[in-house]
């Protein structure tokens, strides 16, 4: 009898969240299948056709629209296949994910989940409908957080979740609260399996939302826990480590002297990416930030003292936030660009599903704050979507 078609609906935004799901399923049970990768523009495969097909969809919000108009192409083909989404926009807003048909929906973390669903399905006893799983359980050392179905070898997460609460940002939510660490003898094993797959490969990156909080309870750097990190990538040759440039950026309190210095020695990477959001004290506060100005600035002058440049992320047009609010970040950021030859990354605040300001709606900005920030564009010091994100939401909603 033929195998069930398990298609894979791969993109190049979606490798990350693919790669772990089906990097959690055990060989014995993926054989089960014939394996049928679909990448990016390529046509509707002729398995989905077949008799017993599932289809594994994992979606974000920009691509919604785009995966409704394949689900109908799909339907109008006559595809008799079944379908599967997860994600970040099917765990944020479910019911946006739901309601473009799909048989079956995950809403949160899916490591454990998924390998169960497929044994399930295979015998024609899965749910259909929405999932929810529990919030901030999978346990990071279970599962390698990679698959090499989907062709990528993604930044190696080490932690995930956080423990503060910044009212813009749905990882706290999303996690329960919980801030988890990967082992190191995981991070070892996984290190070395990517150099045995790739020999040539020389940089290894990380994914966590603050880097220097490896091993940490989340509120204070945990050095001994850097430490040991750090010298285990050293002592198993990796080439290149790069801790704290992009996808895992560090926040302004973890920038330490004594963090610093442990750390410094042992990095290639020669940016730092860090999350300052805002000049304004009054700001922070509302943001939930958790940390002061001074913070930033302090963060800012021990990252170019150890020789990294500073790339910082800014948000403009958060909620309540004044004229004067938007002043001060813009004579935060030239103060910052004179002294300390900072890069801007700039965002326009979006309220993201699954944050405390989902509800809320953009400040204006100020036509001068504006110019300001394209002079700094065409400067060459200033990226990032901001312009693009203007009243972003309000026209999606209509
Ligand atoms: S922005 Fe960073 S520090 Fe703030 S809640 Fe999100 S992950 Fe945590």
């Amino acid at each position: 009898m033929n195998k069930p078609n398990l298609i894979i609906r791969i993109h190049n935004y979606n490798k990350v969240s693919l790669g772990a799901i089906l990097g959690a399923c055990p060989p014995a049970l993926l054989n089960n299948f014939t394996l049928v990768p679909w990448v990016s523009d390529s046509p509707i495969p002729v398995e989905a056709a077949q008799a017993r097909a599932l289809i594994v969809y994992s979606i974000m919000l920009p691509h919604l629209q785009q995966v409704a108009k394949e689900l109908k192409q799909l339907h109008d083909a006559g595809s008799a296949a079944e379908t599967i989404a997860g994600g970040s926009q099917a765990t944020a807003a479910p019911n946006s994910v739901s309601e473009l048909g799909f048989d079956y929906v995950v809403c949160g973390e899916a490591e454990d989940y998924f390998p169960q669903f497929l044994g399930d399905w295979l015998v024609n006893s899965a749910r259909k409908g929405l999932h929810t799983t529990s919030r901030g359980k999978v346990d990071l050392n279970l599962y390698p957080g990679f698959s090499e179905l989907v062709g990528y070898l993604p930044p190696l997460e080490i932690s995930r979740g956080c423990k503060f609460g910044c009212m813009f940002c749905g990882v706290p939510r999303l996690h329960a609260g919980t801030l988890r660490h990967r082992s190191l003898t995981s991070i070892e094993a996984i290190v070395k399996e990517y150099f045995r797959i790739k020999p040539t490969r020389k940089r290894i990156k990380f994914l966590a939302s603050n880097a220097f909080a490896y091993g940490s309870d989340g509120r204070q750097p945990n050095l001994a826990a850097l430490k040991d990190l750090l010298e285990m990538l050293k002592r198993i040759g990796v080439p290149e480590i790069h801790l704290g440039s992009f996808p895992s950026e560090v926040r302004p309190d973890f920038v330490t002297p004594e963090v610093m210095q442990l750390v410094a020695p042992y990095l290639s990477n020669k940016t730092i990416v860090m999350g300052v959001q805002t000049g304004s004290d009054n700001m922070l506060k509302k943001m939930n930030r958790g940390h002061g100005r001074e913070h930033s600035v302090r963060a800012i002058a021990l990252l170019r003292e150890f020789g990294f440049q500073p790339h910082i992320d800014f948000i403009v047009g958060n909620p309540d936030e004044t004229e004067d609010d938007q002043f001060e970040l813009i004579d935060f950021m030239d103060e910052m660009l004179e002294k300390y030859q900072v890069r801007i990354h700039m965002h326009t605040f979006v309220p993201l599903p699954a944050t405390p300001w989902e509800n809320k709606l953009q400040s204006p900005i100020h036509e001068k704050v504006k110019q300001r920030l394209r002079e700094l564009e065409r400067a060459g010091v200033l990226d990032g979507w901001w312009e693009n994100h203007i009243g972003y939401f309000r026209t999606a909603k209509g």
